[in-house]
């Protein structure tokens, strides 16, 4: 018979290359498109690319400052988190508190919230744009944005990301998800 033990999903204390790739990759595809969409909806660079920045910065500067530092991924020797994100915080970020990682769920403008609202900003910018500039590659590129979206929270996070991960009992997320005692 099998134990508790076997049947709950491997934790990494490194990702494959796979996941990171994939993780990686369909962030800042995310980022990229929705960038696009907000230009060619707004027929103007200045929102599209003051989109695609603050989104990069959210993701690959806020976050491995505030949140990655307080991570068990962060202090496990030879560990990789799905984002590398610990690597990049070690070299830029002093060593937090493994107690205040769940904060990054907490308050209107937590990391939580801003990851969330980098994610969801162009969909919400391309809505008006299609009815008011509506053209097929507008539309395509809504459309893929929304399957990015649907991919991360039906498949990167449940069983890609949050489900393997070392930090998923004290982490908000892995809760919201669901995987903390898979
Ligand atoms: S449980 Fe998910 S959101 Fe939380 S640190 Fe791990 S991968 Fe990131």
């Amino acid at each position: 018979m099998q134990s508790e033990k076997d049947t709950k999903a491997e934790l990494y204390s490194r990702y494959p290359l796979s996941s990171v790739l994939i993780y990686n990759g369909s962030t800042i595809l995310h980022f990229l498109l929705g960038g696009i969409g907000i230009v060619l909806g707004y027929r103007s660079y200045t929102f599209g690319v003051l989109y695609l920045v603050l989104s990069l910065v959210e993701m690959y500067v806020v976050m491995p400052l505030t949140v990655c530092s307080n991570c068990v991924y962060y202090r496990a020797k030879d560990s990789l988190c799905v984002s590398g994100l610990n690597i990049l915080s070690k070299k830029i970020a002093k060593e937090g508190n493994l107690k205040d990682f769940p904060g990054r769920a907490e308050g209107l403008f937590c990391a939580n919230n801003l990851y969330l609202a980098s994610l969801i900003v162009p969909l919400l910018a391309m809505i008006p744009a299609l009815i008011v500039n509506f053209s097929v590659a507008l539309l395509l590129i809504f459309l893929a944005v929304v399957g990015l979206l649907l991919f991360r929270f039906f498949i990167i996070f449940p069983m890609i990301a949050c489900l393997h991960c070392s930090a998923k009992y004290n982490c908000p997320q892995a809760e919201a998800m669901g995987v903390r005692n898979r």
